[in-house]
C-alpha cells in the first residue's frame, strides 16, 4: 500500500487515534475529553470537552515566539498601499479591536458581521471575534443590499463592522451606503455599525445612534489587553452563507476546536506551508477560502499571509508574480477562472518575475479544465494541485496530499479523498458505484473535523439538505456528480442541484429568480446557468411578462432587460446578473407543473432538449429557441 493509502485508511479505520495526533498541532488550554462524539447522528463533537481559541492560534503563540516575523501583508493596487504587519502588531491590532467589541457590547456568542473590503482591518475584526469566543458571519463585499438583509435576518448581529467604500478598477464601491439600504430593509438590524473610513467616499451618510468611527476607538483603546476567551471545542467559531436550492441562503456553522484542528492538518498535510513562508491565496474574506486559506490557515501554521486588494491584471497581469517574488510567497491558492483570465494575456508576465519560491499552485472552487491545468503547470513548472470541496467542508476533501507522498497529478482531476473523509460515489439506490461509473459524491459519517456542525439556528435542515438523500446507510450528499477512476481517480461532473457556479462562486437560481420577480412586470421566469468559456457558467434568464404590450418592440426588450438586471444588481449584487433576459409566453413545464429546467439549461447551451415525455406545452420549447436566435 502507497504511504498516503495507508495514511488515509489510518484516518478512517483508526479515526480517533489519528485525529488525537492530529490535535498536537493545536495549542489547547484544556485537551480533549473525547476525540469525536458521534452519539447523536449525524451530528458531531470534536474533541469534546476541550478548550482552545482559533485567535491565541493564529496570532498569540507565535507572537509570543517570533513577535517581529511577518505575519499579515495588506497590499492594495487600487489605493497603492502596502502594509506588513509582524505576529506582535497582527496581536497588538487585534487586541484593540476586540476592545472596540467590548466596549459596545459584544458577548461571547454573540454574532458580529464583517461586510468589508479586502483590509488589514477585515482581518483584525474576524480574529477579534474568534479572540472573544463572538462569532462572525462575513458577507462578500459583492453582495447587495438584499442578500445583506436576508443575511442580517438570519444572524441577527449585534454589531456590524464595515467600511466607506472598498475600490475596484481604479472605482469607489461604496459599503456603507449598502449597509444603511440593508438595515432599513432587515427586520433585526444591528445596534451599532462601526465604520472603518478610507477616506474613499467622502459623504457618505452617518446615522448618529448608531455608527461608531473605528479610527476613533481604536485610539481610545490603543493600549487595550484583552485576553483570550477560552472556548469549548464545539463553540460556533463563524457563521458563513452559502447558497442551496431554496431562495434563502443556509448559514453555515463552524465550531471551533475541530477547524483549528483541521486547518492545521491541512497547512502541514496539504499545502505544506510552515513559519518563515508566506502564503497568497487570491480569493475574499467573504468566500470560505478566505476563511481558510487567507486568514486562519496560514496564520495558524505560523506563515505570513497576504491580503490583496485588487485584480489580477492590473496594473498589469504580472501583478501577482511580482508579489509572489517580492514576498518568496511559497504557496499560492487561487481559482481555475483566474487561470483561464491569465491564459488570455501575453505570456511573457509569467516569466518576468523570479518565482522560484513558489513550492506549488492550489486551484479551487470550478471545474478546472484539462487544457488550463496543462497551461498553468507548465508555464510555472510547478505541481498545479485540482482541489474539490464545498463552503460546508471547510477545507479539501479531494486533494494530492504532497505532504504524505507526492502522488503522480491526473489532469483535470482534483484526485484522492482527503484523510479524515470516507468519501464514495454513489448510486441514486444508495449502493455504491463502480470504476469509472457516474454517480453522487458523499461522505460516510462522522463528517471530519473543520466541516459545518449544522445549518444555523435550523438543526433540521442540516439533517434535511445534506443526510435525507442517503437514508440506508445515512450519508453525507454534497449534491455533485462525480466520478472515480481504476487509479483511484475522482473528477467532479457538476451538481445534481439548481446550483450554480459562476466564476468558483456559488449561487442560487432560485434567488436569482426572486430578484428577477421583484421587478413588477415580470409574471414567471427560470433561471438556468449556462457554460462560458471564462466563468465556467453564467445565469440567463427566461422571463413571461404580465402584459405582452411591455415587450412588443425590440426597444422595450432591451429596456425591460436592462430593468431587470438592474433589479438582480439591487437584491443580490453583479455577480448574480443574468448575461441575457429573454422574453418569452410561457415557461416549459410538465403536466404536473414543474420547470423543465434541464431542457432550458440544454437548450439554451445548444443541445438537445433531452427527455420531453411529461411536457405539458412544447411550443415553449421553440419559443426558447426563437429568443436564442434573435
Ligand atoms: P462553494 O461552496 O461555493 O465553494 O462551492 C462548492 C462547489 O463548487 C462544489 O459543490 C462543486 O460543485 C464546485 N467545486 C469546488 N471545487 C471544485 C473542483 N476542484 N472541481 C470541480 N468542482 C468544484
Amino acid at each position: 500500500m502507497s504511504n498516503y493509502k495507508e495514511f488515509h485508511r489510518r484516518s478512517i479505520d483508526q479515526r480517533d487515534e489519528f485525529w488525537a495526533e492530529q490535535a498536537q498541532l493545536v495549542d489547547w488550554h484544556k485537551p480533549a475529553e473525547q476525540i469525536c462524539d458521534f452519539s447523536k447522528p449525524p451530528f458531531v463533537k470534536w474533541f469534546k470537552g476541550g478548550e482552545t481559541n482559533l485567535c491565541y492560534n493564529a496570532v498569540d503563540r507565535h507572537a509570543a515566539k517570533r513577535p517581529d516575523d511577518r505575519a499579515l501583508v495588506y497590499i492594495s493596487t487600487e489605493t497603492n498601499e502596502e502594509k506588513v504587519y509582524s505576529f506582535a502588531e497582527l496581536q497588538r491590532e487585534v487586541e484593540r479591536m476586540a476592545a472596540i467589541y467590548q466596549d459596545l457590547g459584544v458577548k461571547r456568542g454573540d454574532r458580529v458581521l464583517i461586510y468589508m473590503p479586502m483590509i488589514a482591518e477585515a482581518a483584525f475584526a474576524m480574529l477579534a471575534c474568534a479572540r472573544i469566543g463572538a462569532i462572525h458571519s462575513v458577507v462578500f463585499g459583492g453582495f447587495a443590499a438584499g442578500s445583506l438583509a436576508t443575511r442580517i435576518d438570519d444572524a441577527k448581529p449585534v454589531l456590524m463592522v464595515s467600511s466607506d467604500a472598498g475600490m475596484r478598477n481604479g472605482k469607489p464601491v461604496p459599503y456603507k451606503h449598502l449597509v444603511d439600504e440593508a438595515c432599513k430593509l432587515a427586520e433585526f438590524p444591528p445596534a451599532k455599525v462601526l465604520i472603518v473610513d478610507r477616506g474613499l467616499d467622502k459623504g457618505f451618510p452617518k446615522v448618529e445612534s448608531r455608527d461608531v468611527d473605528y479610527a476613533e476607538l481604536r485610539a481610545k483603546h490603543i493600549d487595550a489587553k484583552v485576553p483570550v476567551t477560552w472556548l469549548e471545542s464545539s463553540e460556533p467559531s463563524y457563521i458563513l452563507y452559502t447558497s442551496g436550492t431554496t431562495g434563502k441562503p443556509k448559514g453555515v456553522q463552524r465550531d471551533t476546536g475541530g477547524y483549528t484542528v483541521a486547518l492545521a492538518a491541512s497547512m502541514k498535510h496539504i499545502f505544506t506551508g510552515g513559519s518563515g513562508e508566506t502564503m497568497f491565496s487570491t480569493s475574499d474574506i467573504g468566500w470560505v477560502v478566505g476563511h481558510s486559506y487567507i486568514i486562519y490557515g496560514p496564520l495558524i501554521a505560523g506563515m505570513a499571509t497576504i491580503m490583496y486588494e485588487g485584480t489580477p491584471l492590473r496594473p498589469d497581469a504580472g501583478i501577482w508574480w511580482q508579489i509572489v517574488e517580492k514576498y518568496k510567497v511559497s504557496v499560492m491558492f487561487s481559482a481555475p477562472t483566474a487561470v483561464r483570465v491569465l491564459k488570455k494575456q501575453d505570456p511573457a508576465f509569467l516569466k518576468k518575475y523570479d518565482l522560484s519560491s513558489l513550492k506549488h499552485l492550489f486551484l479551487a472552487g470550478e471545474p478546472l479544465d484539462e487544457t488550463s491545468h496543462k497551461w498553468i503547470m507548465s508555464e510555472l513548472g510547478i505541481p498545479v494541485i485540482d482541489n474539490y470541496w464545498q463552503t460546508e467542508t471547510g477545507w479539501p476533501m479531494l486533494a494530492i496530499v504532497r505532504g504524505v507522498e507526492d502522488s503522480k497529478i491526473k489532469l483535470g482531476s482534483p484526485a484522492f479523498p482527503v484523510y479524515g473523509y470516507d468519501l464514495r460515489i454513489f448510486r441514486e439506490d444508495g449502493s455504491e458505484c463502480g470504476p469509472n461509473e457516474k454517480g453522487i459524491v458523499g461522505i460516510v459519517p462522522p463528517l471530519p473535523p473543520g466541516c459545518l456542525s449544522t445549518v444555523w439556528g435550523q438543526d433540521e435542515r442540516f439533517v434535511s439538505t445534506y443526510f435525507s438523500l442517503f437514508t440506508d446507510p445515512v450519508v453525507y450528499s454534497s449534491s455533485d456528480w462525480g466520478i472515480k477512476d481504476e487509479n483511484g481517480y475522482h473528477t467532479i461532473l457538476g451538481r445534481m442541484d439548481d446550483v450554480i457556479n459562476v466564476a468558483g462562486h456559488r449561487l442560487g437560481t432560485r434567488e436569482i429568480e426572486e430578484a428577477v420577480q421583484t421587478h413588477p412586470a415580470i409574471a414567471e421566469v427560470a433561471v438556468v446557468g449556462v457554460h462560458d468559456e471564462l466563468k465556467g457558467q453564467m445565469p440567463m434568464a427566461f422571463a413571461v411578462v404580465k402584459d405582452a404590450s411591455t415587450v412588443d418592440t425590440a426597444e422595450k426588450r432591451a429596456a425591460l432587460e436592462k430593468e431587470v438586471m438592474k433589479k438582480v444588481d439591487e437584491s443580490l449584487g453583479a455577480i448574480a446578473r443574468p448575461a441575457r433576459v429573454h422574453f418569452i409566453n410561457g415557461l416549459p413545464k410538465t403536466r404536473s407543473g414543474k420547470m423543465l429546467r434541464r431542457s432550458i439549461q440544454a437548450l439554451a447551451e445548444g443541445r438537445d432538449a433531452g427527455d420531453l415525455t411529461t411536457i405539458d406545452d412544447p411550443t415553449t420549447l421553440d419559443q426558447i429557441k426563437a429568443a436564442l436566435a434573435g
